[in-house]
């Protein structure tokens, strides 16, 4: 068997999760299973650096040097509790100690340019992954077995110039990964290589997205074909909603890759977003598993539907850090090309749309955001549409609020799903402020404020008997 394993943030948070790790990979390679190991950032250090970039940009000096002070001493931790060997515990100190004095000086930098770009961002950001994963490599080698530390540019992952949320260029990527790291693999090496980052096609860093290692490592399985993907977390697969809001949530055995997808991007944070895409292609079946149940099999998404779930309404997610935009306007009713003004304006300034709602008066569009991106949504579309006189009168905002997602195949064709639903939320006392449903009826979207979210959640999983199969 060939498999892809993506450990996250939550499974090597610490040194003794990461021997942990390099146990259970090289037991696999002892049953002559053929691994790639994809590794993600220490838990909490890619948010880290990117809060210690920020104050940097604000030329907040003193910062950096007690930041980069704690860094390193995390990872000097985990070092020594990960890896036995005073050989190897050396070499891969020399990395990290070399690694961080090169963060140091782009930290500085930004200090005193006072300037932080997407892409000096994304630079930043890919020190979390060229700290874990010589570290995840030097804990096989300390099990005496053959592995290899590769960034996602050394392994052959290039993307465009999207830095934050890049786009890999998938045939010239499975080209240069075949030729780096198909003969290691093929020879029982294991390659182990940092997820997340890339670079584009000048050389410079790029990211994939926040929760990318999972798109790396999908990326990585299409290019040597491999026989599955096992995502290793820190839950049990893909569950009916956040075990973390509702601790009876149960975990889904069998997903297509439209349901998991559906799922990843309404806010099941245990699957990037985009990760499935190349995988559905080729047909590679995914397993979401946990690091500390190895006994379990997960979730495992192919591309067929279960069979033997018939409930229309299967989990429920709850999207955070959102915020709603009103586009009002009476003049707007019946005039051709308004609302293409507004979404070109959006488009232009690099916001993504997340969801729409409109009514047939057509006085008003309501639209869901990124939070962080709001200021700028706000300014961008008053220049552009007040200040020509155009159709649009008043823009809006409600930085409270989130949005929930509903989710089954089953509920397309199903009578009386949306108002069971809206039933349930208003039984709970709730308000709605938007609603949207997609026409492929995979799910129901709305949005409530960001305070009522979790009740919501409980109270629609409950009212489902979601936690029954
Ligand atoms: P990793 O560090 O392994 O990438 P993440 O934090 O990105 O882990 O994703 C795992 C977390 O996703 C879980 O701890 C869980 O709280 C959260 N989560 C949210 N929704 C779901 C869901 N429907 N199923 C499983 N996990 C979920
Ligand atoms: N370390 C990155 C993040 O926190 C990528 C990942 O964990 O998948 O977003
Ligand atoms: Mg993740």
């Amino acid at each position: 068997m060939k498999i892809v394993m993506k450990f996250g943030g939550t499974s090597v948070g610490t040194g003794e999760n990461i021997r942990h790790v390099a146990d259970s990979v090289t037991q696999y390679a002892k049953k002559d299973y053929k691994v790639v190991v994809v590794v993600s950032a220490l838990a909490g250090v890619t948010n880290s650096l990117l809060e210690v970039a920020c104050q940097a940009k604000k030329s907040d000096e003193k910062q950096i040097d007690s930041f980069t002070k704690e860094l390193l001493k995390k990872h000097r931790e985990a070092i020594s509790t990960a890896i036995t060997s005073k050989q190897i515990q050396k070499e891969v100190t020399q990395i990290t100690e070399k690694t961080i004095s090169e963060l140091e000086k782009v930290l500085t930098g930004i200090c005193y340019v006072g300037e932080l770009t997407p892409k000096s961002k994304d630079y930043v950001a890919s020190f979390g992954e060229r700290l874990s994963a010589p570290i995840v490599c030097g804990a096989i080698r300390d099990h005496k077995f053959e592995s290899q530390c590769f960034t996602g540019k050394e392994a052959g992952i290039v993307t465009d110039s999207n830095f934050g949320e890049a786009n890999p260029l998938m045939n010239y990527t499975t080209h240069l990964i075949r030729e780096r790291l198909g003969p290691l693999f093929e020879k029982g090496t294991i390659p182990v290589v940092t997820g997340f980052i890339a670079t584009n096609q000048d050389g410079i860093v790029t990211t994939v997205g926040r929760g990318g290692s999972d798109y790396t490592a999908t990326i990585l399985g299409v290019a040597l074909q491999v026989d599955e993907v096992w995502i290793w977390t820190d839950v049990d697969g893909i569950m009916t909603t956040d075990p973390k809001i509702v601790p009876t949530a149960r975990m889904l055995p069998q997903l297509s890759y439209q349901e998991a997808a559906e799922m990843a991007i309404f806010g099941a944070k245990a699957m990037h977003p985009r990760a499935l895409g190349p995988v559905i292609k080729e047909n590679i079946p995914v397993r979401i598993r946990n690091t500390a149940h190895p006994e379990n099999m997960g979730t495992l998404i192919t591309n067929k539907p279960a069979t033997n779930e018939t409930k229309p309404v299967k989990a429920v997610a709850m999207i955070k850090d959102v915020a709603m935009l009103n586009v009002n306007g009476a003049a707007m009713v019946g005039a051709p090309g308004s609302y293409a003004k507004v979404f070109e304006v959006l488009g232009k300034n690099s916001i993504n749309v997340m969801m729409i709602s409109t009514a047939v008066s057509e006085a008003n569009i309501s639209m869901i955001i990124k939070r962080a991106l709001l200021g700028r949504a706000i300014s961008n579309l008053e220049i552009a549409l007040l200040e020509r006189g155009g159709v649009v009168s008043e823009v809006t905002a409600e930085d409270d609020v989130a949005v929930i997602a509903v989710m089954g195949a089953n509920m397309k064709g199903t009578l009386g799903v949306a108002s069971h639903i809206f039933n349930t939320v208003a039984k709970a006392g709730i308000n709605i402020r938007m609603i949207a449903q997609g026409s492929s009826e995979l799910n129901i979207s709305f949005v409530v404020k960001e305070k009522d979210g979790v009740a919501v959640v409980r109270a629609i999983h409950d009212e489902f008997n979601l936690d029954k199969a």
